[in-house]
């Protein structure tokens, strides 16, 4: 049994280039980009969001 559901939560993350703090979407159909210096900070593989920034924040 899986008791882990994939859920929709906002994350607040820091861009590990440029320490930008940015709220980004789980579930993202597109990979995030910082806004601030354009580093990649999630990718998507088959509807999961991979975040590559370091998550500072869990919301919901
Ligand atoms: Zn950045």
């Amino acid at each position: 049994m899986i008791t882990k559901q994939p859920t929709s939560k906002f994350l607040e993350v820091v861009c590990p280039k440029c320490k930008n703090e940015q709220t980004i979407f789980n579930k993202a159909s597109r990979p995030v980009a910082c806004l601030v210096c354009g580093n990649i900070l999630s990718e998507t593989t088959g509807g999961m969001s991979i975040v590559k920034a370091k998550i500072v924040k869990v919301y919901g």
